[in-house]
């Protein structure tokens, strides 16, 4: 069998601690992992400086090991990634190309980036990066949701790769470390079902193949929203582990699942993962 060793991440922004819609993405994305018989990594996201909130990263961490999600290797931090995101951009060459244009330029031209700096270099600093998305993936089947289509045409534009204020694009960062880390599936929330499209495009470029994918379900708020760390979503409480993993497997549909101890839980969640997404040999 030549398929690669399964490699799965978590990949939270430390922005503050774990909400329950994060928790949910965890327990899924090592869910999966270990129904794979698979490694789980997890990944510091803090390529967005100004999003980073000090200590959140430690308290991250305790949090999964509180509840009994440990991880593979070393935890990777995407701060000190910056020379090997400069040199992808370097390698990228001619697919790149800068543009001043804000982001009212933009909208009074289209809805989506137009292209115009393609002919305009070079460009006066400060000014973004893009890359020229002549290939744009449009399609993908996602293991939750099936064939995925775009809700937007802007899929297809020139996607920004580094911000005017010099910071490397999230989109950038996510797919580079997952192709550096061996990355096979991709399990994370719903909301970042649509931004897969330009990821996709990237991996396409890179290395010419695709990870699987899987989007779990949404945790929304009561009025309808997301939770988030921008709407102040709770953070879990620590102190009630098992309740917290019971309530997200629910969320994962896995149903009620009967367990004493956390340990005891992740057994039993694994297999009935398995059975529910049909995966053998576990
Ligand atoms: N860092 C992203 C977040 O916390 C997740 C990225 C990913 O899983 O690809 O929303």
């Amino acid at each position: 069998n030549s398929a690669p060793h399964y490699r799965g991440r978590f990949a939270p922004t430390p922005s503050g601690p774990l909400h329950f819609g994060s928790l949910v993405a965890a327990l899924g994305s090592y869910l999966d992992a270990k129904a794979h018989n698979g490694s789980w990594l997890v990944r510091v996201e803090d390529v967005d400086k100004t999003r980073a909130v000090e200590g959140a990263d430690t308290m991250i961490l305790a949090q999964l090991e509180t509840h009994g999600l440990y991880w593979d290797g070393e935890v990777i931090y995407q701060s000190d990634r910056d020379e090997v995101y400069q040199q992808v951009l370097h390698d990228l060459g001619n697919d790149i190309y800068s543009c001043d244009c804000s982001r009212q330029q933009i909208r009074q031209r289209g809805e989506c980036y137009d292209g115009l700096c393609r002919t305009r270099q070079p460009r006066p600093q400060p000014y973004a990066l893009r890359f020229i998305n002549d290939k744009p993936v449009t399609q993908f089947t996602d293991r939750w949701h099936g064939l995925v289509s775009p809700d937007s045409d802007c899929v297809e534009e020139d996607f920004i790769v580094k911000r005017r204020d010099n910071l490397f694009a999230y989109q950038l960062a996510v797919v580079v470390d997952d192709i550096a880390q061996q990355i096979t599936d991709v399990v994370r929330g719903s909301d970042l079902l649509q931004p897969s499209f330009w990821q996709l495009t990237l991996w396409q470029r890179f290395k010419g193949a695709c990870p699987r994918m899987m989007h779990l379900p949404l945790v929304l708020n009561t009025d309808g929203r997301k939770l988030s760390k921008q709407n102040h979503a709770a953070p879990i409480d620590s102190g009630q582990p098992l309740q917290n993993l019971k309530l997200a497997a629910t969320h994962l549909q896995l149903g009620e699942i009967n367990a004493e101890t956390v340990t005891e839980f992740l057994q039993k969640a694994t297999a009935s993962w398995c059975k529910k997404w049909h995966i053998m040999g576990n």
